[in-house]
């Protein structure tokens, strides 16, 4: 079974745009998975989090779960209401 809008896996799909980060899946080819033990390590959120809810992170200073919450609210607050 395909899904619409996934691709088709022969090129990963992140899009976290610091390919100069040591974990991203262009560098070592491993996937989520280092990018994601890195981020629980470090209690943060990986990026891809971050961008499905606005490409813009202007003015993004962490990845924190708190962060995340802020930015969530700051972009998608008005939908909770
Ligand atoms: S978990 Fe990390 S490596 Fe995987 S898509 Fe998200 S940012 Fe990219």
């Amino acid at each position: 079974m395909r899904l619409k809008g996934l691709n088709d896996m022969t090129t990963h799909f992140c899009t976290c745009k610091d390919i100069n980060c040591p974990v991203h899946p262009l560098k070592l080819g491993k996937g989520c998975d280092p990018c994601i033990q890195k981020n629980l390590m470090q209690g943060e959120i990986p990026s891809c989090f971050f961008r499905a809810v606005s490409d813009n992170l202007d003015g993004l200073e962490e990845y924190t779960f708190e962060s995340f919450v802020r930015f969530y609210l700051r972009n998608r607050g008005k939908q909770l209401a």
